[in-house]
């Protein structure tokens, strides 16, 4: 990429093509156009755009004969799309004159967009980050994912509790898709399978499934930032194979075959949230191999069409294993290799380790998946088989390395044997891929000496790690507008194609001219969130205060209860001292509870209860103030990340395996309060100590504390604002007297708590009291808020799939044809 940004060639044709696509695919002219149709017009006028950059990029790699890179996800939260493509492209200057000149204002329209919220959090939005950077950088690439009819809930917040309402993405259309009824494959579920002799006289194994399900591809196209590259997202819809199951139809069962429909038809219906306990178990998996399936046959479809034999499989394609969702295709390509194109089961296992690669993201056990075997063995008869027979070879290797260890065959084989027997599928994982990383420095080393400390021990080169990263494009340039310019001003414009030149901020950190314009323009983000906070939930803040943020899903591990515990405390302090000059200050939370995890909802009760408490305590004023943002997304991160002065990343240390938010606050310049938890680890080692506020358990010490027996009772008893903010929830005080509300959380917290909330308790508050006395010379904070830009260059996702692309997949951006 050039240094100074190219600046994009004006486009004559655009408000043209708007009203054209008006006319002739959104069927209205101008006169009778909503804002939802010239929002489509102009959706549409950027798509055209973008998919002759994809005709380009597309021809380039067919004539390149390049590897292409598969990032396997069952969720891709890639948010809205209008205002990245446009930034993407160069044309959103252009787009926004455009639709002056036909009496339309782009910034509502951008406002109408509802995003795709097809994943649940961090993991989702990663792999959007992802698919970012990959065009960005050039690099020929797929992902593959679900198109879910219905994604991620929308979180309402009625009398203080979370209700879910079904999101309707698709109600209105959505215009970035590109549907292709000929990318279809059928995928087998159930039935059985039997041994035939081919006509080369030899022994082959046939599945004969229940019932089939057709997968159609749906293609978003995904614009790299001021290149002429496009790749495809291409995401699954299961439909049914036949109108009518004739032979059930013919038998007179005519409901049967309508119900078989729609099953099929069912089977990308929903997004699962990741945390719900034990729900949809069969559906789940239905979901995983229907995903997994339809993008290995489409990989060995582009084999074929670029006529490539397909022992190069490995050779063309490198596809990485987002977690373990999608980690049955271990088995499945070894399916279509052995069974489909009857390869030796050697060869096929050797395309199969070469091409596969596996990004844990969880060391939590509970997060760890497996599949019961009489689910497995009647939803995946073959494949079932398929997984024994990599089992046998694979322990068979593990008794040769350790002969006599069967204590160490039991921990690692593909099956859990103890009480109902399950496949775990971190395990087939790990076995299959050549390649498994941990997502941040610290989470690769647990990685290696827990979870997976056998697979480590046998392979120990196996193992490596990828610090996440977010992608600048949407979080700083398009969210933070205001803060982009005054980089370009202050360093030129070769920061956005490279994060790591914002270091040279560093010189600016204390530059009193410079700090004034820094903060002229954060306190200008943060008088937006203010302004829409008052019309959402009703709360006037003022922009001076201190916003303190703590925005993720409602998790125990990430213990938003120890923040809502602090705000109690504070809140007391307060009252008892009306006079006491503190850094006035604005708690925000925001985050969704999965829906049948009833603590994290109870979490989310607690906040609004304190919220109601202090935002209508007249002895408080302006001191304090709390809101729970609902429905946080996205959308709404444009929103809230740019606004932080302070950013939460509390985490019981060894819990989060990287954080990513942590990431986006600080390349807007929020300070981060955090445990060493995750990247934190890495962002403090970047911004120095001194411009961190690091409290807490380490992730050692949290080891240590439960073997010893953690008693979350001595915490309370030695110290007397811990106590009183306990016996005020007990009291009813934040539950409009109901003294039996936050019974559980509190019995929990005292009693079981597996994450220690108590235990970090005072050094948080402690810590917390640095951060305000910190707030007091702002000449300081500014000075640190700069540093943390300027140091946050490395947590671009850039960096990351550099590392992916180097260390793992072996690819790189074609060369250009001279
Ligand atoms: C970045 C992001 C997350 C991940 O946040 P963490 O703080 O890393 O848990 C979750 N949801 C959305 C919408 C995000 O943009």
């Amino acid at each position: 990429m050039q240094d100074a940004t190219p600046t994009p060639a004006t486009d004559p044709d655009f408000q043209n093509d708007v009203v054209r696509n008006l006319i002739c695919r959104q069927a209205r002219y101008p006169d009778i156009a909503t804002p939802q149709d010239w929002y489509m017009a102009l959706a549409f006028t950027v798509k055209d755009r973008m998919l002759e950059s994809w005709a380009a990029s597309t021809k380039t790699y067919a004539e390149h004969h390049v590897k292409v890179a598969c990032y396997l996800s069952a969720e891709f939260l890639i948010g809205p799309q209008l205002g990245c493509n446009l930034l993407s492209l160069g044309l959103e200057d252009e787009a926004r004159a455009a639709m002056r000149a036909l009496g339309q204002d782009l910034d509502a329209l951008l406002a109408l967009e509802e995003e795709p919220g097809l994943g649940n959090g961090g993991l989702g939005r990663l792999a959007a980050c992802y698919l970012d950077s990959l065009a960005t950088l050039e690099i020929p690439a797929i992902g593959y994912g679900i198109r879910y009819e219905f994604g991620i809930f929308d979180q309402d917040i009625v009398d203080g509790w979370q209700v879910e309402r079904t999101d309707k993405w698709l109600k209105m259309g959505t215009p970035w898709e590109i549907v292709r009824p000929d990318v279809s494959f059928y995928v087998c579920f159930g039935g059985y399978t039997q041994m035939q002799t081919d006509a080369q006289d030899r022994l082959r194994v046939q599945w004969i499934p229940a019932r089939q399900v057709k997968g159609v591809a749906y293609d978003v196209p995904i614009q790299g930032y001021r290149v002429n590259t496009c790749n495809l997202l291409r995401l699954w819809k299961s439909e049914a194979v036949e109108s009518f199951d004739f032979e059930d139809f013919n038998a007179g069962d005519y409901y049967q075959a309508v119900e078989e429909k729609v099953v099929s038809e069912t089977l990308s219906k929903v997004l699962y949230p990741n945390d719900e306990p034990d729900v949809g178990k069969r559906l789940r998996l239905a979901q995983q191999y229907f995903f997994v399936s339809c993008s290995l046959q489409d990989m060995l479809r582009l084999i074929d069409i670029s006529h490539t034999p397909v022992a190069h499989f490995a050779e063309r394609l490198a596809v990485q294993l987002n977690d373990t969702h999608p980690s049955i295709a271990v088995a499945e390509l070894m399916r279509l290799l052995v069974d489909e194109r009857q390869m030796a089961w050697d060869d096929a296992w050797s395309i199969t380790l070469n091409t596969f690669a596996y990004t844990n993201h969880t060391l939590l056990p509970e997060a760890l998946e497996t599949w019961g075997l009489p689910l497995m063995q009647n939803l995946l008869p073959r494949l079932l088989e398929i997984i024994y027979e990599i089992n046998r070879r694979f322990l068979e290797e593990v008794r040769n390395a350790f002969p006599g260890d069967e204590a160490r065959v039991a921990r690692m084989s593909l099956i859990d044997e103890q009480g109902e027997k399950k496949v775990r599928m971190a395990h087939l994982a790990s076995v299959g891929s050549h390649a498994v990383n941990g997502v941040a420095a610290l989470h690769s080393e647990l990685l290696r000496q827990t979870v997976l400390r056998d697979f480590a021990d046998m392979y120990p080169k196996r193992f490596l790690n990828v610090t996440n990263g977010v992608t600048p494009r949407r979080f700083l340039m398009l969210s933070n507008p205001g803060l982009a310019s005054l980089l370009d001003e202050t360093l030129g414009a070769g920061w956005r194609s490279d994060l790591t030149r914002l270091e040279a901020l560093s010189d600016y950190a204390d530059d009193v001219a410079f700090q004034q314009d820094w903060r002229a323009i954060r306190l200008n983000n943060k008088a937006a969130l203010a302004g829409r906070i008052s019309q959402l939930v009703g709360v006037r803040i003022a922009p001076e205060m201190m916003f303190d943020i703590q925005v993720k899903r409602i998790h125990e591990y990430k213990r938003q209860h120890l923040n809502a515990l602090y705000m109690i405390c504070l809140y007391r302090r307060l009252v008892r001292h009306p006079d006491q000059q503190a850094a006035p200050r604005c708690f925000i939370f925001g985050g969704k509870a999965a829906p049948g995890y009833w603590m994290a909802k109870l979490m989310i009760r607690l906040i609004t209860g304190i919220a109601e408490v202090v935002n209508r305590d007249p002895v408080i004023g302006g001191r304090m103030k709390v809101v729970f943002y609902p429905d946080f997304n996205v959308k709404n991160g444009h929103l809230i990340y740019p606004a932080a002065d302070l950013s939460e990343q509390i985490s019981t240390a060894g819990k989060e395996a990287s954080g990513t938010g942590n990431m986006k606050f600080m390349m807007n310049g929020a300070l981060t309060i955090g445990t060493l938890d995750g990247a934190n680890v890495e962002i403090r080692q970047q911004v120095g100590g001194d411009n961190f506020f690091v409290f807490g358990m380490t992730a050692q010490q949290v080891e240590a504390l439960k073997r010893t027996g953690y008693r979350p009772g001595d915490y309370v008893q030695v110290n007397d604002e811990l106590r009183d903010a306990i016996d005020q929830i007990a009291a009813g005080r934040f539950s409009r007297g109901d003294k039996a509300l936050f019974a559980p959380l509190l019995d929990n917290l005292l009693n079981y708590d597996p994450f220690l909330v108590l235990a970090d308790y005072a050094d948080y508050a402690a810590c917390q009291e640095r951060v305000s006395e910190a707030w007091q010379d702002q000449r300081q904070w500014t000075q640190m808020s700069i540093l943390n830009c300027a140091r946050s260059g490395i947590f671009s996702s850039d960096r990351a799939i550099g590392e992916y692309c180097q260390h793992i997949w072996q690819t790189q951006k074609p060369a250009p044809r001279l």
